[in-house]
């Protein structure tokens, strides 16, 4: 139990003195107070536990706290704290060479950032200078950092402030085969894939014919004839996991190579295992990035985040330096081997595909049960969970009802995310160590809080 300060003094606080657009904003209307974790559970300042199904965000990969990491970590912490990598350490050189090693060739060049939002900055700024061109593209709906450069990359009006940010962003449609314009009820009700297969008769659905075919009236009309970059994520995150029709990623990475442009999967959310099948969410879709950038499940929880690409590509960006004190630190560098080592050793890419494609399953059968839940989707523990007013028109549940199970939830100890353009997307994104039991756990409170509402209602 935390003896410290008062919730209400952690109130006070926060609300003077901690960032107040965030910061005010607790998640919950009627708040949580975390003190400590460990693995998939979080426990409050009054010694009640949570199961975390949201892992801060996508971010605690291998559970909090997690024996292994906290060892490598306390080790470097007594060994080497920093050198700003002017001079050689090892434990930079071990984390290159393990993370490369996990990444399909060409990919072999890193760039070691802090966080996701540094990564795409990077990411922006290299895919400009390689190809000499200026115009990216991303989906409407993506989330890439909130920076002045990567706000011009998110497509989410909650996160834009009325101000310049980079010029030369055009987001095209998402192909969203549920609350997209197009998508047959087959893409819409087979749960568990990475990519929604579209097997619809001809003529029936063609869904990834016709987002492609809103690409290219881009291509046509908005966008010069030669650009930088695509950057796609291969599950949007805060989008609301959403998932496009297959090959749609491999048809657009095409048709963006001819038009001089690189593709790049913003893999902060998907990366590390999560997706289950693959170790990135990239190789579900079958298509080769040029860059990757990640952050988030690549520390568990410490503040790290990188690109990755190819020596042609790293070659044009070596006319000047690019300084970074923090990047690659000798502890970041620890904690990012143990992270990738324990998702080894203790399985949990396949946890994360056996427990996500169960919990998958479960939630379908929700889905057909409850009038207000729309779509399930996802693949592995990158799941979403969309609510809807009614089946027949899909409009969105006000934020105001969702919020009101999202509260239910989290009063009976699970804690789920929110996203979505219209904050009607549950997310469940947890610590890639989570069981079956607490999957069952979280489907009879999930069940019992929508009765709840129904009830209410
Ligand atoms: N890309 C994606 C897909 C993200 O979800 C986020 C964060 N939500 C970012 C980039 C930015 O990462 P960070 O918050 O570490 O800057």
């Amino acid at each position: 139990k935390y003896k410290g300060l008062s919730k209400e003094g952690m109130m006070k606080i926060r609300k003077e003195h901690c960032n107040p657009v965030t910061m005010n904003i607790t998640y919950y209307e009627r708040p949580i107070y975390i003190y400590h974790g460990y693995k998939q559970w979080l426990w409050d300042v009054d010694g009640r536990r949570y199961l975390d199904l949201f892992a801060g965000v996508a971010t605690v990969s291998v559970g909090h706290c997690n024996p292994k990491v906290t060892a490598a970590a306390e080790k470097q912490l007594k060994r080497l704290w920093h050198t700003t990598n002017i001079y050689v350490h090892p434990t930079l050189h071990e984390y290159c060479e393990k993370l490369a090693s996990n990444l399909p060739d060409p990919l072999k060049v890193i760039y070691l950032t802090n966080s996701g939002t540094e990564a795409n900055d990077l990411a922006m700024l290299m895919a400009r200078l390689y190809t000499g061109n200026y115009e990216i593209i991303t989906f409407r709906g993506s989330y890439h950092g909130g920076s002045q450069q990567t706000m011009g990359l998110t497509s989410n009006s909650s996160y834009k402030y009325p101000i310049a940010t980079s010029s030369g962003c055009t987001h095209v449609m998402c192909p969203d085969v549920f609350r997209g314009l197009w998508g047959g009820s087959h893409c819409r009700d087979s749960p568990v894939q990475t990519i929604r297969e579209c097997n619809c008769a001809p003529g029936q659905c063609m869904a990834k014919d016709q987002y492609i075919g809103q690409l290219n009236e881009a291509f046509a009309t908005s966008l010069p004839s030669r650009i930088a970059a695509f950057f796609a994520e291969p599950i949007q995150g805060m989008g609301g996991a959403t998932q496009y029709p297959k090959n749609y990623l491999k048809e657009a990475y095409k048709l963006v190579r001819e038009r001089g442009g690189i593709c790049i999967a913003d893999e902060v959310q998907t990366g590390f295992g999560r997706t289950g099948t693959h170790f990135w969410g990239f190789q579900g879709h079958e298509v080769m990035p040029d860059m990757v950038t990640m952050a988030k499940g690549i520390g568990n929880g410490f503040p790290m985040g990188a690109v990755v690409t190819t020596p042609e590509i790293a070659a044009s960006f070596g006319k000047a330096f690019h300084f970074n004190t923090f990047g690659g630190s000798p502890i970041a560098c620890a904690v990012g081997s143990s992270v990738i080592d324990t998702i080894k050793e203790e399985g949990l890419q396949q946890n994360s595909h056996d427990v996500g494609t169960y919990m998958l399953t479960e939630l379908a059968k929700l889905r057909n049960k409850h009038e207000i839940i729309g779509d399930v989707r996802g693949k592995g523990l990158q799941i979403g969970v969309e609510m809807v007013k009614d089946k027949a028109t899909r409009a969105p549940l006000s934020p105001q009802a969702a919020n009101e199970i999202f509260e239910d939830v989290k009063d009976m100890g699970v804690l789920i995310g929110k996203g979505g353009v219209y904050k009607q997307v549950f997310r469940i994104q947890p610590p890639m160590c989570i069981t079956r039991e607490d999957a069952d756990f979280f489907l009879a409170v999930f069940d019992r809080a929508i009765k709840n509402y129904m009830d209410r209602h």
